[in-house]
Order: structure tokens, then C-alpha cells, then sequence
């Protein structure tokens, strides 16, 4: 996935929560992101905010939005809450302040990013402009009543700026299992593949544990963070 279709999935949603820490304490806010290319994702502060001072002394971001706005649609059989089909997008990076002189070169140039910034800065001028430069992520897109397809999930990974993901998605060791299909029948995400040695389509699981639980041969682990 490249970072053009992240930034696509950034302007459905609107505006996202972006995460920064102070000492060992998360703050959240909602922000606005100003565009995207080739070297990562923009945003704004002011140097007079506490989140500028959060992210001079520490650059670790996570961002994360939803599409649409998560508002329950009726109850499903079983009497759970449904929801309209969307998408969660979430992403753990860095975040680097862009030097004015780079800000200008780029303009210049003729990145509408940076003359959106410079536009910005002439109006607030304790504004400063940020780049998330690398990071990784994931969209996780749900149709839980599986209205528009067979499966529930479908989950993509991506990352930028030299990071590295973890696939989505429990494995399952080909050398511990016996292909005893216990774990096909629990779960609801259609997400086991069965065969001579059962497999998990990673894009399709949510890391639900129900498999996990039912294995005699313990054969299943867990996933691992993006
Ligand atoms: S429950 Fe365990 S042993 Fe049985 S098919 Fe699934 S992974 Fe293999
Ligand atoms: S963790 Fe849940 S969703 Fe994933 S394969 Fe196991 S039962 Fe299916």
C-alpha cells in the first residue's frame, strides 16, 4: 500500500487523533492533516503549545481515525450492537520539525504543501510545520454484517521512511498441527484455511483468540503488534 492511498484514507476520515508523550504520559488530541508525499505525512503546531514542546523532546507520534463516525445501526441475532461498514486507520511513527529554509525551498519548487504552510505561518506566525517522516501502520477495514462481501475483515499493513510491519493475523506452526479443524469451527472471521495443515489469512483475522483457546496441539500463536 502506498502512502498516496494512506493519505486518501486520512481525508475520508478527516481529522484524526495524533498521540505524543510527556515523560511516560500519552496526550491525545484531534488534528488536522495538511497533505502527504513522498517523504511522509504533514501537520501543524505552535511552538507556544505543549505539543510542540512534547515533540521536540520526544518524536514517537501514533495517529488514528475511523471512517464513518462509529454510530450504532440496530442489534444483530445474538443482540450485539451493529455498526455501518468503514474502516480504522491507525499509524505509530516519528515526527520530525521541517527548517523554514526547507519549508521555502519547497514552495518554491512548487509543493502546494509547503505554500499551504508559508500562507499559514504569515497569519500565525508561532506556527511551525511538522513531517512524520517514518512510521507504520494499518488500515482495517470492517463489514461486520458482511453487507457488501463474504468476510468480515480486511486488513492492509504499510509502512514508510525506511520502517518495517509485522503481518497481521494469529499463525498457526505447521509442525504442531494435526489438522483437527477445531479451529475452523470457532472462528467467525473466515479466517482459517483449511488443509493438509490449517493456515490463518492474516488480512482476514482480528486477533479474536478463539482459535487459540479451542487448539489441543497448542499450535496457534498469537499476532504481534504492527
Ligand atoms: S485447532 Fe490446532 S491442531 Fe487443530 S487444525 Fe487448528 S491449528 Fe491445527
Ligand atoms: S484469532 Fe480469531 S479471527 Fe483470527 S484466526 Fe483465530 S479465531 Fe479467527
Amino acid at each position: 500500500m502506498m502512502l498516496e492511498d494512506v493519505y486518501k484514507a486520512m481525508e475520508k476520515i478527516g481529522c484524526l487523533t495524533l498521540t505524543t508523550l510527556d515523560g511516560d504520559t500519552p496526550h491525545s488530541r484531534i488534528v488536522g492533516i495538511c497533505g502527504c508525499d513522498d517523504e511522509g505525512i504533514y501537520f501543524l503546531t505552535m511552538y507556544v503549545k505543549p505539543f510542540y514542546r512534547q515533540l521536540k523532546k520526544n518524536p514517537r507520534v501514533a495517529l488514528c481515525g475511523i471512517y464513518p463516525s462509529s454510530y450504532k445501526t440496530g442489534k444483530n441475532a445474538v443482540g450485539q450492537p451493529t455498526f455501518a461498514p468503514g474502516f480504522t486507520l491507525r499509524i505509530t511513527g516519528e515526527a520530525r520539525e521541517i527548517p523554514e529554509d526547507e519549508v521555502k525551498e519547497k514552495a518554491e519548487a512548487g509543493s502546494r504543501i509547503h505554500k499551504y504552510f508559508l500562507e499559514d505561518a504569515a497569519r500565525y506566525p508561532a506556527i511551525r510545520f511538522f513531517r512524520v517522516f517514518k512510521g507504520k501502520g494499518e488500515i482495517f477495514d470492517f463489514d461486520f454484517e458482511m453487507e457488501h462481501r463474504d468476510h468480515k475483515l480486511l486488513r492492509s499493513r504499510f509502512s514508510f521512511g525506511g520502517e518495517r510491519f509485522n503481518e497481521p493475523g494469529a499463525r498457526i506452526n505447521p509442525e504442531a498441527c494435526t489438522a483437527c479443524g477445531e479451529c475452523f469451527e470457532v472462528c467467525t472471521f473466515k479466517a482459517i484455511i483449511p488443509g493438509e495443515t490449517y493456515r490463518v489469512d492474516g488480512s482476514r483475522c482480528d486477533d479474536c483468540g478463539s482459535c487459540f483457546l479451542v487448539c489441543p496441539q497448542d499450535a496457534i500463536e498469537l499476532s504481534e503488534t504492527i
